[in-house]
């Protein structure tokens, strides 16, 4: 099934996000982890894609094996700054081969080791995804930045570049993570206003280790809410505690967007069961 067409049901759609194994080594635990989140029945589940080699044909395993095996829709996510044309081109064939009906179109991080732009690689999504509308009848996501891409210093060129990139054929949106609601209430009233009409899925990211995720946030520019701050301080150095605060967190986010009218919402989950389980148990009685 289309993703799109799940979207535009009267009810509130979860969705899950795994990430393949590095190694074949991983590749048992992580089709564990699936296996567990799948049965949760979240509309669907994500598979990030890693830079060429192994991890991107694991990708296209592990979509396929939640499509067919666990019979919930998949979403392969494919990136293009790091591979060829003629690369990306061969994993949208074995997509479609597959069955894979979803793909999140992503550029990925600009490669250190190769000349970037180049003739033989995509320079933006955009471009990736109106190969992908030519090469088979899928249904397209793409990523979108509430607090603006990194690489933009004028939140006004990212809205921009994002109405270029719907108009290329995109049907819905997936969020970055982000920490305080209001940036995504504000970012949703910006795009409207452009004309971005396709549907937004805020993502969430139930923060299980507050000391990584405190820097991958500077790096990317997401804002930490004092309250945010507050907890990775104190629970940060116990695990436990802070798995327990971040799934809280996390649920009261989620609470606040369907009480706010947001239906749709994608879960980093991360391979993590027990998170996705523990605010799926949060959330039932208002997810009925
Ligand atoms: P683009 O939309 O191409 O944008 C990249 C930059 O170029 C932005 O600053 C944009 O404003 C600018 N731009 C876009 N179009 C134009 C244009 N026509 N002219 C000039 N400037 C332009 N990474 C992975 O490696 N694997 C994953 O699986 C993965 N999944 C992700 C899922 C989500 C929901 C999100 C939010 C991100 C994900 N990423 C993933 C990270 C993503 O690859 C990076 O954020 C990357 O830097 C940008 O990708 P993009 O598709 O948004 O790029």
């Amino acid at each position: 099934m289309k993703i799109i067409d799940r979207l535009k049901e009267d009810r509130i759609n979860i969705s899950f996000e795994v990430f393949p194994p590095k190694t074949e080594a991983g590749f048992d635990s992580v089709i564990n982890a699936v296996n567990e989140i799948a049965t949760l029945a979240p509309s669907f589940i994500s598979v990030t894609y890693g830079a060429g080699g192994g991890t991107s044909r694991n990708t296209v395993h592990i979509a396929s094996h939640i499509k067919h095996d666990l019979q919930v829709e998949s979403l392969a996510h494919l990136t293009c700054a790091s591979s060829t044309k003629e690369e990306v081109q061969r994993v949208i064939s074995t997509l479609k081969e597959k069955g894979i009906e979803n793909i999140l179109a992503l550029r990925g991080d600009i490669p250190n080791e190769t000349e970037f732009p180049a003739t033989s690689r995509y320079q933006y999504a955009c471009e990736l995804i109106k190969e992908i509308k030519e090469n088979g009848n899928f249904c397209i996501g793409a990523a979108c930045y509430p607090e603006g891409h990194v690489e933009n210093e004028h939140k006004k060129d990212d809205i921009k570049y994002l109405k270029k990139k719907v108009d290329s054929g995109v049907d819905f949106l997936t969020t970055q993570m982000f920490f305080d609601n209001s940036i995504l209430y504000n970012f949703l009233y910006r795009i409207r206003e452009q004309d971005i009409t396709v549907p937004v899925l805020p993502g969430i990211m139930p923060v299980t280790n507050g000391k990584q995720m405190k820097r991958i946030c500077q790096l990317s520019g997401t804002v930490l809410p004092q309250r945010f701050k507050a907890i990775v301080d104190r629970f940060g150095d116990d695990p436990r505690a802070m798995q327990q605060a971040g799934i809280a967190y996390a649920t009261d986010q989620i609470i606040d967007l369907i009480a706010n009218g947001i239906e749709n919402i994608h879960i980093y989950s991360m391979n993590k069961p027990e998170v996705a389980k523990a605010i799926m148990a949060n959330l039932k009685e208002i997810i009925k």
